[in-house]
């Protein structure tokens, strides 16, 4: 390979779920890539191993209590080491030509942003960031002039779909759903359900928090807010079906009735590679689909009744950025609550809505024009569901 053909590529939350597979897949390419920045918050052993094995140049953990052991780690090695969040947006906005933005949440919105200022393209799988900032986000990428390339496998799916001459001949865009680990449990199963039976999903094996929002489908509504912002669709014209196989990702519908459909294993290094390669592709060592074996492809409407948490974040995101990044605050709260044993399972998406409608009264409207309005909205959500499951919590004491 020539040398212009290597990509220089920097990994923002490199311990996870998503970072992970991405060293997979660049270590099969080991000459197509060279690896700046590898970025975690607490998890130093997993970092500093990965530092060596992707030959990174800087390691940045989060968490500053864990610098000296993350120097310890890495001593000798060559590569530098840094700490704290402020250190993480600074290896972000290093120049490189793509970031993969895999922190988990709106923590990921400062570190992504500065590597679009930086001119990086992104690799986004940190929907959280886009559905928290809105058309912000967008604005902030069109002025940088760099490609959002999206990870989440639906996104991509539509991605591969579009064919850039048609874009105004689109009707439709559908995302696919599991329906994650409660499909087919009834409400008062859900009521009862406990994290390690909501963490069990029967498709992907996922970080804590967007395995939780598979359970509830938030993570659905989420992917619509997303898909609103990465293809400029309005929420009429997007559809989540349920596909409990999860081999067709996503399809695009258009004018005149022909469907483009993207099929796959379920395996987050097919939409990876795919970012990190586009406009070419790559091999990758991810099973390969046996429609034979499969035999049959099913699809269902998702039950808005057991899964609330999809019309919530629909009517969010026709009622603007404000009400998607609430949701997004209150979400993440309500989440990291359930998993902590403190609220039950249903009370998640009852979080969401109750903030949410308290919301409206308070902040509603509110322009996200500056990162600092993203950022103070996102702690008014916070706070309102932090507020909403005390008061609960003690009247049930
Ligand atoms: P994960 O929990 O496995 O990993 C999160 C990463 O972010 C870790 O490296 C962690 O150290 C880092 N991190 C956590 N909090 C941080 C903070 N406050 N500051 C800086 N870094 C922090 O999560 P994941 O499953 O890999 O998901 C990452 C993102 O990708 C999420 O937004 C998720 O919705 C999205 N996504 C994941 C999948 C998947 O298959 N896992 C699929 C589609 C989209
Ligand atoms: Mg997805």
């Amino acid at each position: 390979r020539a040398d212009k053909d290597r990509r220089t590529l920097s990994i923002l939350g490199a311990t996870g779920s998503i970072g992970r597979s991405t060293a997979d897949v660049v270590l099969q390419h080991r000459d197509a890539f060279d690896v700046e920045v590898v970025t975690a918050q607490s998890r130093v052993d997993e970092l500093a191993e990965m530092a060596i094995q992707l030959g990174a140049r800087l390691a940045v953990i989060g968490d500053v209590t864990r610098l000296a052991s993350l120097r310890e780690r890495l001593a000798g090695t060559g590569i530098a080491v840094a700490a704290g969040p402020a250190a993480i947006v600074e290896a972000a906005s290093r120049p490189v030509d793509l970031v993969v933005a895999a922190i988990v949440g709106a923590a990921g919105l400062e570190p992504t942003l500065a590597a679009i200022d930086a001119g990086a393209d992104i690799a986004l799988a940190n929907k959280e960031c886009m559905v928290c900032a809105g058309a912000l986000f967008n604005r902030r990428a069109a002025a940088a002039s760099v490609r959002v390339l999206p990870v989440d496998s639906e996104h991509d799916a539509i991605f591969q779909s579009l064919e850039a001459n048609n874009l105004r001949a689109v009707e439709r865009i559908t995302i696919t759903a599991s329906g994650g680990p409660f499909r087919t449990a009834t409400l008062d199963e859900m009521r009862r359900a406990t994290p390690a039976q909501a963490l069990k999903h029967p498709r992907w094996a996922m970080g804590p928090k967007i395995s939780i929002d598979s359970a509830t489908m938030m993570n659905k509504g989420l992917e619509l807010i997303e898909a609103h912002h990465l293809f400029d669709i309005e929420s009429a014209r997007l559809d989540v079906l349920v596909h409990p196989q999860s081999v067709v990702h996503g399809f695009v519908t258009y004018a005149d009735g022909s469907v483009i459909a993207q099929l796959g294993a379920a395996d987050m290094r097919i939409p990876i590679s795919h970012c990190l390669n586009w406009p070419r592709r790559a091999e990758t060592a991810t099973p390969r689909l046996d429609l034979a074996a499969l035999g049959t492809l099913t699809f269902e409407k998702p039950d808005l009744e057991r899964f609330p948490a999809l019309s919530i974040a629909r009517t969010a995101l026709e009622n603007g950025d404000w009400a998607t990044n609430i949701l997004n605050a209150a979400n993440e709260v309500a989440v990291a609550a359930f998993l902590d044993g403190t609220i039950e399972f249903l009370e998640i998406a009852a979080t969401v809505e109750a903030v949410l409608e308290r919301a409206t009264a308070t902040v509603g409207g509110t322009v996200l024009d500056t990162v600092e309005a993203v950022l103070a909205l996102d702690g008014e959500g916070r706070r309102l569901a932090a507020e909403r499951i005390e008061f609960r919590g003690r009247r049930a004491s």
